[in-house]
């Protein structure tokens, strides 16, 4: 990384702190500085906080993206492999949508949900599979592409904000945290096995 952006870096943090405006979150030690960005106020575990809790409510937001896509996704699947699969995580991911509301309240934070640009662009990628394949085993492959680059964010995510809390001490919430991250990577084997099972080897037979 270049000194001349790391200075620029600085600088904007020197000149927002000075304008230091009323936080309008309700984190009683940390502030995100006029640009909405994280910053540590007067302790790096201030900062980690704050960015935990917007990653909570960016994956809340994630969460519930996925309990509208994923029956979308089910309707459009052929195999009873993979609508099983889908099905089953849409339920799991309901109950998901209900744990993360349980960790806001454990770390006294009102449940909110944040805009994820990346769980957005993956379902969009899944829109976009299934309407440029016909109904069949190539679509159910894509679908599978497509659902498994999701778990693999939540994956990524859950055992991010697992770590986060393990660090500021909020063991509950880990708890709460690892269940998810452990049923995300079910959901991922699962996926695996209807690929690798039928669904891949039926799709290449195709054509
Ligand atoms: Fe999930
Ligand atoms: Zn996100
Ligand atoms: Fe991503
Ligand atoms: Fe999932």
């Amino acid at each position: 990384m270049a000194t001349t952006a790391k200075k620029t870096t600085a600088d904007k943090a020197k000149s927002t702190a000075s304008k230091s405006t009323a936080s309008r979150n309700t984190a009683k030690t940390a502030s995100k500085s006029a640009d909405g960005k994280v910053k540590a106020k007067s302790t790096a575990a201030d900062g980690l906080r704050e960015l935990f809790v917007d990653s909570l409510k960016d994956i809340y937001w994630a969460e519930k993206a996925l309990t509208k896509a994923l029956p979308k996704m089910a309707k459009n699947s052929t195999s009873e492999n993979l609508i099983t699969a889908i099905n089953d995580h849409l339920s799991v991911t309901e109950e998901q949508v209900k744990r993360l509301e349980q960790v806001f309240s454990l770390i006294g934070e009102k449940a909110a949900a944040k805009k994820c640009d990346a769980m957005e662009g993956l379902i969009k990628e899944g829109e976009s599979i299934m309407e440029e394949t016909e109904a069949g085993p190539v679509r159910d492959a894509g679908i599978i592409a497509a659902s498994q680059k999701i778990e693999h964010y939540e994956i990524a995510t859950y055992g991010t904000l697992a770590a986060f809390a393990t660090t500021l001490g909020e063991d509950d919430a880990v708890l709460l945290l690892e269940k998810t991250l452990a049923e995300e990577k079910e959901a991922d084997t699962l996926l695996t096995e209807a690929a690798y099972n039928t669904i891949n080897f039926d799709a290449n037979e195709e054509d």
